[in-house]
């Protein structure tokens, strides 16, 4: 039997079929650009093939059709029925104060997801969509949601109330909620795996780095702070997003630069981190690397802001957590930058976190510690995978339910 993952966003659907048995990858694609002009639609599957076609699909429904009609494709499927699908995992981006796990969807779940609209307006709607459109296309299959806030509803009160008036949180819910969920809990599992000490025992920072960065406390096997807050725009520097700000900078934007509400959120969305502060056009720190090599001082100062605000969350999540023991980098950047892990721990070794610097440099795509045997902290790349981790906690999921009835 096989587990699809659905990833609908607001004009995208992303997939996986994964081997239920194995969780290996089957096949898997990208249904692109739905119901705008060029809508193109990538595939491919574990026998080698890998199709890309730009024939127009108008919505979501559309869309999840589509996929099926790929995986069950007589020259290039790898299923011949939609019914050897077990179960479909959807990543849910906001599941709120009430989703604590992984749920079973019901129209009780749906009403949930809906609540939290206003808190993820971008990504919550095309979730419903994807789920409706799976009820239509594959019913009877039991579809489960997984959500990008569920880790982290561990959280005290005392680390995810803000210093605002009580009530905003009692009634309006502004508090902090976190997100990257499904990769810290994935990447701290792996890491008690493969360093082989039970999760409960360890005390972790988590740092997943790519175009949205976030940094979790993971107190044995508990998220008990994290990086971003009430929405994504919290926290670290990332590729476009500010991070961490004083409040008064928005009402001086809308004061003296005349900014409406909508530009100033895209201002401190899409306008800023290292995209603004380098100032090359790209927020991709490859290129802000290789300006930076050329001499561009500005690129460089960027790259010292954003390593230094790593730096600050891991010594901030390593008293709240009173120690460290694995220090964990995964994500395009955390993966795949050897500079941005030596930058957030140089200068740590009296603290015990010391990087080996050919460890370091490796570039394998794999789980892999890159510590000195002078530090006393495990220092790990971790590749993370939604996707499987998704997976991962469908099976769990199923496995439950089953030997529930
Ligand atoms: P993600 O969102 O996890 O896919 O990460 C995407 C980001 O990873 C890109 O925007 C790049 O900034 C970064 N990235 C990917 N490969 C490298 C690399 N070899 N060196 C530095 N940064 C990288």
């Amino acid at each position: 039997m096989y587990i699809l993952i659905i990833n609908a966003g607001s004009s995208s659907v992303k997939f996986t079929l994964f081997s239920k048995e194995t969780v290996e990858v089957i096949a898997g694609g990208l249904v692109e650009r739905i119901g705008i002009r060029g809508t193109t639609t990538h595939y491919r599957n574990n026998k080698g093939n890998d199709l890309s076609d730009e024939a127009r699909v108008a919505d979501t429904r559309e869309a999840v059709s589509r996929i099926i009609e790929l995986l069950t494709d007589p020259e290039y499927g790898v299923i011949q029925s939609k019914r050897q699908i077990a179960a479909i995992g959807h990543r849910v981006v906001h599941g709120g104060e009430k989703m604590k796990f992984a749920k079973l969807v019901t129209e009780k779940v749906k009403a949930t997801i809906q609540d939290c609209y206003e808190l993820a307006p971008l990504h919550n709607p095309p979730n419903i969509e994807g789920i409706n459109a799976c009820e239509v296309h594959l019913p009877n299959i039991p579809q489960v949601a997984v959500f990008d806030t569920a880790f982290h509803n561990s959280l005290p009160d005392y680390a995810y109330l803000y210093g605002l008036p009580y009530h905003l949180y009692a009634e309006d819910k502004i508090r902090r909620y976190g997100f990257h969920g499904t990769s810290h809990q994935y990447v701290c599992q792996t890491t008690a795996a493969f360093i082989n000490v039970p999760l409960t025992e360890l005390k972790i920072v988590s740092c997943h780095l790519g175009n949205g960065c976030s940094i979790t406390a993971v107190n044995r096997g508990q998220s008990i702070d994290t990086s971003m807050g009430f929405t994504p725009l919290e926290g670290l520097i990332m590729g476009t997003r500010c991070g961490d700000l004083d409040p008064a900078i928005v009402f001086y934007l809308m004061k003296h630069k005349k900014l409406d509400p909508e530009k100033v959120n895209r201002l401190l969305n899409k306008q800023s981190g290292l995209l603004g502060l380098a100032g090359i056009e790209s927020s991709d720190l490859r290129d802000i690397i290789s300006a930076m090599a050329q001499g561009n001082t500005q690129a460089e100062t960027a790259i010292k802001v954003f390593a230094y605000r790593i730096k600050k969350y891991i010594g901030a999540y390593t008293f709240a957590m009173g120690g460290v023991d694995a220090i964990v980098f995964t994500a395009g950047i955390g993966e795949n930058s050897p500079l941005i892990r030596e930058m957030a721990c140089r200068g740590l070794e009296d603290l015990g976190i010391v990087i080996h610097p050919e460890k370091n440099a490796g570039r394998e795509k794999i789980c892999r510690e890159i510590q000195d045997n002078a530090g006393k902290v495990k220092i790990l790349v971790v590749p993370t995978d939604e996707e499987k981790a998704i997976a991962l906690q469908v099976i769990e999921l199923l496995a439950t339910e089953t030997s529930e009835q």
